[in-house]
């Protein structure tokens, strides 16, 4: 099955306390996009300058990505920057220069329209709409937002919301856009929203999945090394929605195994800056690491 990714394609300048990285290749669609390709053909819609160089196109290419729904308009390629804290948990948002990204329109080329699940990066919530409007029933729509969109537009919001089947946002998004200060209680308040799935994202603690069946919690692997977390979310849904997608079947168990490869290759994304690891790892690799998972989350080979 394929994906169809709608995002952001960026510069971005982050410091963390291991160095400064200056524009480098970010973006929400980028990470996605690269973690999913590991699993199954990606179509991506977003837009860069006329800054943007093939230098930079080579992180998409030789992988089973398609540009065709890549814009390139007149003007700068979208730029964020930003600076973590010591221990890496927090970050401040330095500066944002939307350019080109701030006229971005979606549009999905006929090819991407038979895509069969949708990812919509965090974007303004009546483009996401837009982008659904475009396309023919997917089998998983699959959304992202930020605090910028649930105090800014919240109406818009809830409408886009009710035609998910699967949000993916952090603890402190989930608190804001229920109103619970009380995680079960939010799962339940915005499962109530549209998406039947909800996933919750805690950083270096971890993922929780809330479904139709079941709660699950998976960890974060513990790792020696953590050069910069930019972009770890967007890996995280791009390993969790590309596994669904390489899958006959979407169901409880596939779901687990999907949390646990998104939070694999979120965990190589930490280990350099920008794409970098994220680009150079092979399959053998990531397999390596999910056992390392099956062994971090194993404690007891007999029922109670
Ligand atoms: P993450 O660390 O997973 O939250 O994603 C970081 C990526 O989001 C960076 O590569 C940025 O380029 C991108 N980004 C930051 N702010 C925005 C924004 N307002 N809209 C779209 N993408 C953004």
């Amino acid at each position: 099955m394929s994906i169809l990714v709608v995002g952001s394609v960026a510069y971005d300048t982050v410091e963390t306390p291991s160095g400064r990285a200056e524009r480098v290749l970010g973006g929400s669609a980028s990470f996605f996009a690269v973690a999913a390709s590991y699993f199954a053909p990606v179509n991506l819609v977003g837009v860069v300058g006329d800054d943007f160089g093939e230098k930079q196109l080579e992180a998409f290419r030789g992988r089973p990505i398609d540009l065709a729904g890549l814009e390139r308009a007149a003007g700068k390629t979208f730029h964020w920057q930003g600076r973590y804290s010591q221990d890496l948990n927090s970050r401040d948002t330095i500066r944002t220069d939307l350019n080109v990204f701030e006229f971005f329109q979606p549009k999905i080329p006929a090819a991407y329209r038979h895509s069969e699940l949708v990812f919509l990066g965090n974007i303004d919530p009546l483009l996401q709409r837009e982008v659904l409007a475009q396309v023919e029933k997917p089998r998983v729509v699959a959304c992202d937002t930020m605090n910028y969109w649930i105090t800014g537009k919240p109406a818009e919001l809830r409408e886009t919301l009710a035609k998910v089947d699967v949000l993916l946002i952090n603890d402190q998004e989930a608190r804001e856009l229920s109103g619970e200060w009380n995680l079960v209680k939010a799962a339940r308040a915005i499962r109530r929203m549209g998406p039947e799935t909800l996933v919750v994202k805690k950083g270096e603690h971890g993922v929780l999945l809330f479904g139709h069946e079941s709660c699950f919690a998976a960890p974060a692997l513990p790792l020696e090394t953590v050069i910069d977390p930019t972009g770890a979310g967007d890996t995280f849904a791009g390993g969790f929605l590309g596994y669904l997608a390489s899958r006959q079947d979407i169901n409880d168990r596939e779901m687990r195994r999907a949390i646990v490869f998104g939070s694999v290759l979120a965990s190589f994304t930490v280990e350099k800056f920008s794409l970098d690891r994220l680009r150079e790892i092979t399959l053998r690799e990531v397999q390596e690491r999910y056992q390392d998972f099956r062994a971090l989350t194993h404690f007891d080979d007999h029922e109670a």
